[in-house]
């Protein structure tokens, strides 16, 4: 399938109150969020018509703004009917919705405290993050040499762009290696998450998933737990060194666009059944479809 470049598809965007037509919708060079990543955002799935955890994912959008000093003119409340209305307009059934807030482009200076801030939304039809094949099949994954920040040096709990550097980075080297996706440590040296996604591993019938105290504590991760919960299976959120990978049965990512993916495996380590990943896997699918 031909992919359409994200600035040539049809449609409208939401933005700053308005919805103008997809392709017009630019912002000039010259912009804070670009130069200074002044910006956050959020990435949420839309399944048959219904927008999954939308006050949860606008909740986290406008802390994360708040983080970063980005104060907004509209509620929560109106950017949930924004988001909706804009999932109406663009007769999405299944899909994904882009909303973004960044500085403006009226000083290019790293002290900006009087720009604009803006924020769009965008919203596209989009089946699945891995191929059906490799869902199926499991993704192979390499541990980056990138590490993730301590909360001291970064907003950790924000989804804030400028926290994406370092997962394109160990990504694109994954990639390049012939892997999926890249598993990142925390500076400690503690197993963190994927680039866009948390990491779950089932030892001896029990779940392990790190404690999220310096990485996003995803929306699909606090479901995943749930889950587990009431189909009694015991969970742990727990520090993870990484040589604990080599006694684990099973391993998946959870996230919203991964959903919930298996891993096959993490560098030279394969892991050997998929049987709870399955079970959570079709109790997921119950809650969202
Ligand atoms: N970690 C990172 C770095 C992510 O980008 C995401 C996706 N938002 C997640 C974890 C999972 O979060 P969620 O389940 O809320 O999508």
């Amino acid at each position: 399938m031909e992919l359409i470049p994200f600035d040539q598809r049809d449609g409208s965007i939401w933005i700053n109150g308005h919805f103008r037509d997809w392709k017009e919708v630019k912002i000039h060079v010259l912009n804070h969020g670009l130069h200074y990543g002044s910006c956050v955002f959020e990435g949420i799935r839309v399944y048959n018509k219904k927008i999954f955890k939308l006050y949860e994912h606008v909740s986290r959008l406008f802390y994360s703004a708040k983080k970063l000093d980005l104060n907004l003119d509209f509620s929560e409340n109106q950017i949930c009917d924004c988001i909706s209305n804009t999932v109406k307009r663009q007769s999405i059934n299944n899909g994904y919705i882009r909303p973004v807030i960044w500085r403006g482009s009226e000083k290019m200076a790293i002290s900006a405290v009087d720009s604009s801030i803006n924020i769009a939304i965008a919203a596209w039809p989009w089946p699945s993050y891995f191929s059906p094949k490799k869902i199926l099949e499991g993704i192979s994954m390499s541990t980056s040499k990138w590490r993730r920040p301590p909360p001291e040096c970064a907003p950790t709990d924000s989804k804030a762009a400028g926290l994406y550097m370092i997962c394109s980075l160990s990504k694109h080297e994954a990639e390049k290696n012939g892997f999926d996706d890249a598993l990142m440590l925390d500076y400690r040296g503690y197993i963190a998450e994927a680039t866009g996604a948390n990491i779950f591993f089932v030892k001896d019938d029990s779940l392990f998933t790190p404690k999220a105290d310096c990485f996003l504590n995803g929306i699909t991760r606090q479901v995943v737990i749930e889950i587990a919960r009431n189909l009694k299976i015991n969970i742990n959120e727990q520090y993870i060194k990484p040589d604990f990978i080599e006694n684990c049965q099973e391993a998946f990512l959870t996230g919203t666009a991964v959903e919930i993916t298996p891993i096959k495996s993490i560098d030279n380590f394969s892991f050997s059944k998929r049987e709870i990943t399955i079970k959570l896997m079709d109790e997921f699918k119950k809650i969202v479809c």
